[in-house]
């Protein structure tokens, strides 16, 4: 199946391709050549346990999802100017599962052009331009979305804060602002959710006015945070209050990936006013969504401005999009979602119990967070121990990944189909690393107290044997 050796790959990669497009492991990137279920296969056919692609929603080229795509791909494919029936079964699915708020939907390519379009829909109805976005929030690649995404913003190379955006703290009850070991979730939740009020007040009185408050429900990037139950209800009264719409992004946490609901939001029994869906939606194939009210929806339509989109919601992309939501019916990932990312959980939360190193244990369904610290009591990220696990991990073939703003979170979000099986598999390699990394740490503090020792030795040895200072200490440091 290979093409081209890796190293030719490698070589045309850097010749050909922009050099911002990053891989995963820099230093030595993976060639994958096949895919299935919650596998991935490199040019060697070796097996690697996928826990970080939640596009392979279904599980990598679900045989259901590759026939509809291919099956639709030979009969029709066209833009959606044509009636079809497989963008109304699609927009239907949709909005069954949606609060009864939301009955509209458009359908896009990515979650990039979700979000773009969402801010333009909020700007339209609500006649204001100012938009309320999280710290360490990603909503996209577009201009749009690096204006309002900080995690991109706020890069050293990046284009900073806009006036027109302004940044409320990420909701964490663990290394946010306002932490657990000093506030009740439901006083963390007030309180992060009176800076959103603040910011709507100053939006109204020097800015813009708010014309939407945009956050995920459960925030990746953020470092797989979950925010407090009430918050997101207190910040939606205040963003309407002040004039705003509220959108919620499930480009990754949405599809039924918390097990409970098919998105994010319902566990907080919230209704936005514009959802964005992407990355599950195709299991792959570059598909997504924006679902509003009938009123946005109307404004929009006002403006007299057609919307159209070449491929968004065409023929192909929606049969895929409804085999999707097919197999994840037909094949109960929700309620595996739900009973393994229980168990993964569960485990996360014994393994604490053997390593320091565990700060925190995170999640909802298969959507987990560790985040990994240097002392519990000061919580100080430990990004040096999230490197090591992630290379380590990879070497014993599982792919996981490092976010959050000190990159020191390890974050689960495998496809839906990952069992009980692959969680001990897991797990119990993840013990061995840390066991690792704590030999490791022990013999760093050794040879560091032993350094702290040597210039005494030094001078003792160097006055007695008159051998050079450095031959002295380095048989010190040998010795140990
Ligand atoms: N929103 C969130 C929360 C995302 O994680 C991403 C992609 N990582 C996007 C939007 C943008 O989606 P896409 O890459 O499909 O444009």
């Amino acid at each position: 199946m290979e093409q081209i050796s890796k190293t030719e790959t490698i070589a045309l990669r850097k010749k050909l391709i922009g050099p911002s497009c990053q891989l995963f492991f820099r230093d030595d990137p993976l060639k994958i050549v096949r895919a299935k279920g919650q596998y991935m296969y490199d040019e060697q056919d070796t097996a690697y346990l996928d826990c970080i692609n939640n596009v392979a929603h279904v599980g990598h080229c679900h045989p259901e999802v590759v026939n509809a795509g291919c099956n639709q791909m030979a009969v029709l494919n066209t833009n959606n100017r044509f009636l079809h029936d497989e963008i109304i079964l699609c927009a239907q699915k949709i909005i069954d599962t949606m609060p009864d708020n939301l009955e509209v939907c458009f359908f896009v390519n990515s979650g990039s052009e979700a979000n773009d379009l969402a801010l333009r829909l909020a700007q339209i109805h609500t006649g204001n331009k100012d938009v309320i976005t999280l710290e360490h929030a990603y909503h996209g690649h577009l201009t749009s979305l690096i204006d309002i995404s900080h995690y991109k913003f706020n890069l050293p190379g990046g284009v900073g804060r806009k006036p027109h955006v302004h940044l409320a703290s990420c909701p964490d009850s663990y290394r946010g602002r306002y932490r657990d070991n000093e506030y009740s979730l439901e006083e963390i939740g007030t309180l992060y959710a009176e800076e959103v009020k603040e910011l709507c007040a100053f939006a109204t009185s020097d800015g813009a006015g708010v014309s939407a408050y945009i956050a995920e429900s459960l925030l990746s990037c953020g470092g797989q945070v979950i925010p407090p139950k009430n918050y997101f209800s207190q910040v939606y009264e205040h963003v309407r209050n002040a004039g705003g719409v509220c959108i919620a992004d499930e480009v990754q946490v949405g599809f039924g990936r918390v097990g409970s609901h098919w998105w994010a939001f319902q566990d907080y029994d919230v209704k936005p006013d514009i959802v964005t869906m992407g990355k599950p939606m195709g299991n792959g194939h570059p598909v997504a969504c924006v679902v509003t009210t009938r009123a946005i929806a109307d404004s929009f339509f006002h403006t007299g401005v057609e919307y159209f989109n070449t491929y968004g919601g065409n023929p192909v992309s929606c049969a895929i999009a409804n085999a999707v939501f097919n197999t994840i019916e037909k094949e109960h990932l929700r309620e595996q979602a739900s009973a393994v990312g229980k168990y993964l959980f569960e485990r996360c939360q014994m393994l604490a119990k053997r390593h320091n190193y565990i700060g925190d244990v995170r999640g909802m369904g298969l959507f987990v967070g560790i985040d990994l610290v240097k002392d519990r009591e000061t919580r100080e990220a430990n990004k040096e121990c999230a490197q090591i696990v992630v290379q380590r991990m990879r070497e014993e073939h599982i792919l996981v990944s490092a976010d959050g703003p000190e990159c020191n979170v390890i974050k689960f979000k495998p496809p839906m189909v990952f069992t009980k099986d692959n969680v001990d598999t897991v797990i119990n390699t993840l013990d061995q690393v840390l066991l690792e990394v704590r030999q490791r740490d022990r013999l760093e503090a050794k040879i560091k107290s032993r350094q702290n020792l040597v210039p005494s030795i030094i001078a003792e040895h160097a006055s007695k044997a008159q051998r050079p200072v450095r031959a002295v200490y380095q048989d010190n440091v040998k010795s140990i």
